[in-house]
């Protein structure tokens, strides 16, 4: 981004924020990253779970930039559409994603964000490996198709129904397949609640969880965490997020990571429920992740 602060003390806080609502314009956004004491945002650029697109036009745009570097936001991102489903063995609907996948990656570079998360796709016929074939070659294609900079960051599933990427070997997978051609713009995000229903159990075996990552995907490959606990069981293959504390993985999880030096200057965001007083509920589970970095 843009916006990076200027003094040195802003530059040492770590990189701590949440998925925020562009209520008004995008260029709302930021201001609630300063309301809840946050450096980073992911923000949707469209309507979530509609398929018509939005063009950003320059002016927009440069609002936008502008009060991310009024309201101290260092990092900002955005998450793409759920209605996307790139790995679709259905022409119609894999086509229909890919060209809003597009609209994505256009809204990215014109507002110069810094990662685009993108869930891997559903292989709804029950063949995987055709799953991953199809949703990597239209990331490889849309990269190429379209100008930019901002790496798509793909994110790790729960493995809800035939969602694919629940597991390490698979984003591993689509990452190799995407190629080496775009590189330095191919990352994963990694969900604790995601990773955990899915079977990672990073509440107790923490090191052994980012042991097995770092051999399949690499740990320089995460470049941002989703922060959130999980209403459901290790395992249960279920996304339900809960508030950081309150749910199956507990405090510990997140001692964990926020203590881990590998991680330090990797951006972290929250996407907990959020309740009636979206600022109150926000502050508490930034509090929360702050006070799980100290080691007192
Ligand atoms: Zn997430
Ligand atoms: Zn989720």
């Amino acid at each position: 981004m843009r916006g990076v602060l200027s003094s040195a003390k802003s530059r040492s806080l770590p990189l701590l924020g949440a998925h925020v609502s562009t209520a008004g314009g995008v260029a709302e956004a930021p201001a609630r990253a300063a309301a809840i004491g946050a450096n980073v945002i992911q923000i949707f650029t469209k309507q979530v779970n509609r398929w018509a697109e939005r063009e950003i036009d320059a002016e927009t745009a440069s609002s936008f930039r502008a009060a991310c570097d009024r309201d101290g936001v260092r990092i900002a991102g955005s998450h793409d559409s759920y209605l996307i489903n790139l790995a679709s063995p259905a022409p119609a609907l894999r086509q229909k994603s890919y060209r809003s996948f597009c609209h994505e990656l256009e809204r990215c570079r014109v507002l110069e964000l810094d990662f685009l998360v993108s869930h891997p796709g559903n292989a709804t016929d029950g063949d995987r490996g055709a799953g991953l074939r199809r949703n990597a070659e239209a990331i490889r294609r849309a990269l190429s198709e379209v100008e930019g900079v901002t790496p798509v960051l793909l994110e790790a599933t729960a493995g809800q129904g035939t969602a694919l990427g629940a597991s390490f070997e698979e984003l591993a997978e689509l990452i190799e397949r995407v190629g080496p051609a775009f590189e330095d713009r191919l990352g994963i995000c990694i969900d604790t609640a995601h990773v955990f229903a899915a079977g990672y159990d990073i509440a107790r075996n923490y090191d052994r969880v980012m042991a097995s990552l770092e051999r399949i995907v690499g740990l320089e490959r995460v470049l941002l965490f989703h922060v959130n606990d999980s209403k459901t069981a290790l395992g249960s293959r279920v996304d339900r997020h809960e508030e950081l504390g309150k749910g199956e993985l507990g405090a510990e999880a997140f001692r964990h990571l926020m203590r881990d030096a590998r991680f330090a200057e990797v951006p972290k965001v929250i996407e907990t429920p959020k309740g009636d007083d979206v600022v109150r509920a926000d502050r508490r589970n930034l509090r929360f992740l702050r006070r799980c970095s100290n080691r007192a």
